[in-house]
């Protein structure tokens, strides 16, 4: 059985990290990274080949996604699922609220230390900006690093899921065209309410932030439309 995940893991003097991990989180990942997008099949026996783990653990992961409607039937076969409009809708309120209460409660709780590590975030986005992938990934480690400045493990769990989910979009918000400047400038307005403490004004620009992250997402759907 070739196990191209595990190779490269030890080559990177990562094995232990990746051994630990299990299907279900390995499928997760695969899924965020876009390495398999919303729509493309989930066959059982070449996630078990790439992941270098036997079927049965697959399977189990795969139910658990079904459960969560993060895959879903499509006759015969399971498929990574896509969100339709009305979930759409409903997940950004939910991340709306969670987003804006993380902000809150990281401009009382953030370390110096966490509100430099935003700050260098902010900084190094302007090295991916014509780069949508890149964006999106350091636009995640973003929102993540602010949940975990919430210092709230039950926050930071929900938000976990509410981010699994977005996974389920087939395209960044990031990938339009001007979007990536000014979410930078939206970014920066987030942190340096953090760094003045003003859980208020952290809010309010996060609250922006997620706003203008829907319109655009909305805006380029219908633009789409047939
Ligand atoms: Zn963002």
């Amino acid at each position: 059985m070739r196990r191209p995940v595990f190779a490269l893991a030890i080559a990177c003097g990562i094995a232990a990290t990746v051994a630990m991990k299990d299907a279900y989180t390995l499928i997760v990942e695969a899924i965020d990274n876009g390495i398999y997008k919303p729509g493309n099949r989930l066959v059982e026996s070449e996630l078990a080949d790439r992941f270098g783990v036997s079927r049965t653990p697959v399977r189990e992961a795969l139910q658990r996604l079904e459960t969560q409607s993060m895959v879903k039937r499509d006759g015969r076969s399971l498929i990574v699922a896509t969100l339709d409009h009305n979930q759409l809708a409903e997940l950004y309120t939910v991340r709306t609220e969670l987003e804006a209460l993380a902000a809150r409660l990281a401009a009382r709780h953030a370390t110096p230390e966490e509100l430099r590590v935003l700050q260098s975030m902010v900084d190094e986005d302007l090295c991916h900006m014509g780069d949508a992938e890149a964006l999106a990934r350091a636009n995640r480690r973003f929102h993540h690093q602010i949940h975990l400045a919430s210092h709230n493990r039950y926050l930071v769990q929900q938000l976990d899921i509410v981010h699994r989910n977005m996974a389920l979009m087939a395209r960044s918000s990031l990938a339009v065209e001007g979007r990536p400047k000014v979410a930078l400038a939206e970014h920066q307005a987030i942190v340096d309410g953090l760094k003045s403490g003003d859980g208020a004004a952290a809010e309010a620009a996060l609250r922006a932030h997620i706003s203008k992250a829907f319109e655009t997402r909305l805006r380029e759907d219908a633009r789409r439309e047939p």
